[in-house]
């Protein structure tokens, strides 16, 4: 008889969480509210009701700990969830380390990443409010893909402005939210007033998602028939992502281990706390032990270097103030591909979690993402999205420590997508093509200088 080593860890197909898991009430800190970047007011609902459908305005400061998820997203969430929680052994034996590694496979979407647990959410209340056209911006090109694909699910139209160099990275990112009927525009654009101000500065603008990010609320602000989308950052994107989480407890406990840490790459902060704030519920309860950990490149290191700080989400200065570790919203990152994790900005929940103690950041380079994504490719036959690899280097690197100490560790990561998409930067990678940016500090300086006073 051949032994059989248990590698995947499911749960029944039917077996998707009936409601989202809201951690904002169980926060021994409450978070700073969004400010009117006018008045300086706490926002009121009003103020976000020309971008937002209600329901989501109101999940954003919900005070309930468990959210219904309405039927309909779950019958769509079934097509693919619950996604399956692996053991990496083959990269255990690799690494030849006492640790365990698990990771959660959020690249088994049909949108290729976590980023369709929510933008299918985010299109159904769309939609039950009248909503008939999303605005959107896109970085990698995979919140743009989950997106359209979502509002060819419900009916809605869907227009994406895509961060420049990831445009031209990635062509066939562009032709998916095509062909899921979506239409895309290279952003900076001649088409608004946000994307003109930066031509008129810099022409060869390699965008990004700041930018981004002021068109497409430009031009949801200007049409009352289209609202806006945004794929991170916002307390009800991470809320629709605590799926994850969740189905990952379950997981944990089928392979009978209990993480000592756990790891997600942090863009916006959306895949990390969809996987982590689950745990930290328990934790604040003292049911889990785990050091949590996120992972930003060091190029746009905005929770390890960047102030906490109120700024603007976007560079053009249209969204409302938040409290959050920025590194200045008209610093635009250097062009790494891992375009997913190049924002100024960081989810204020995951800010504040990580200010207050209860978790914690680090950075990786990214030839070292790289490096660690070809050999977690080579050891479990996935290729993972670039964002990806800042998660997979950072668990590399914990079970090494294990290694070293000869002790051992449970590392659960979370692999936010796959890189089928993202074949030329791994071309570019294994041509010696890619380079590591120095942390650009003098930028940033910049950047910060400019952040707004707020008393
Ligand atoms: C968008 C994206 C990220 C970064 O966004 P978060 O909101 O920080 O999760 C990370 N990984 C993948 C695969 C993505 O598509």
């Amino acid at each position: 008889m051949l032994s059989m080593e248990t590698i995947a860890y499911n749960l029944p197909q039917n077996h998707i969480p009936q409601t989202w898991c809201n951690i904002l009430p169980d926060l021994p800190v409450p978070m700073a509210p969004p400010l009117h970047p006018g008045t300086l007011q706490p926002l009121g609902p009003d103020d976000l009701a020309p971008l937002f459908p209600m329901a989501l305005i109101m999940q954003e400061v919900s005070t309930e700990r468990e959210i219904e998820i309405p039927g309909e997203v779950r019958q769509i969430y079934a097509q693919w969830r619950p996604s399956p929680l692996m053991r990496a052994r083959r990269l255990e034996k690799a690494l030849d380390t006492p640790a365990h590694i698990y990771y959660k496979n959020e690249g088994v979407s049909p949108a290729g990443s976590h980023k369709l647990n929510t933008a299918v959410a985010q299109a159904w209340y769309n939609k039950q409010e009248g909503v008939r056209h999303l605005s959107t911006e896109t970085g990698a090109g995979q919140w743009g893909s989950a997106l359209s694909m979502a509002c060819a699910f419900l009916g809605l139209d869907c227009k994406v402005f895509m961060v420049r160099v990831s445009y031209d990275q990635k062509p066939y990112r562009r032709a998916l939210m095509e062909t899921f009927g979506a239409s895309v525009t290279a952003s900076p654009s001649p088409f608004t007033d946000s994307g003109r101000a930066i031509l008129a500065e810099h022409p060869d603008s390699p965008g990004s998602l700041g930018i981004a990010i002021s068109e497409a609320v430009e031009v949801a602000a200007k049409d009352p028939g289209t609202k806006y989308a945004l794929g991170s950052v916002l307390n009800h994107v991470l809320l629709h992502q605590t799926v994850i989480g969740q189905e990952a407890i379950e997981q944990m406990a089928l392979a009978g281990d209990d993480p000592d840490v756990i790891i997600g790459c942090t863009g916006g902060g959306s895949n990390f706390a969809g996987l982590v704030m689950p745990f930290l519920g328990r934790k604040l309860k003292g049911k889990c032990h785990a050091r949590i950990v996120a992972v930003e490149p060091a190029a746009c290191p905005s929770l390890t270097k960047g102030h906490f700080a109120y700024d603007f989400g976007d560079t053009g200065h249209l969204t409302p103030l938040v409290k959050m570790h920025t590194l200045g919203s008209s610093f635009i990152p250097p062009g790494i591909h891992a375009g997913g994790l190049r924002y100024h900005g960081m989810a204020p929940l995951v800010s504040h979690v990580v200010n207050l103690g209860l978790a914690e950041a680090t950075t990786v380079h990214q030839l070292d993402a790289f490096a660690a994504g070809i050999q977690f490719a080579r050891a479990e036959g996935i290729v993972p999205a670039p964002e990806a690899n800042h998660a997979v280097a950072e668990a590399i690197r914990q079970a090494l420590e294990a290694k070293a100490e000869g002790k051992p560790r449970v590392i659960l990561f979370n692999l936010s997508g796959h890189g089928h998409f993202d074949m030329q930067s791994y071309i570019a990678y294994q041509a010696g093509k890619l380079e590591n940016y120095e942390y650009p500090a003098e930028e940033i300086a910049m950047a910060l200088a400019g952040l707004p006073a707020v008393p």
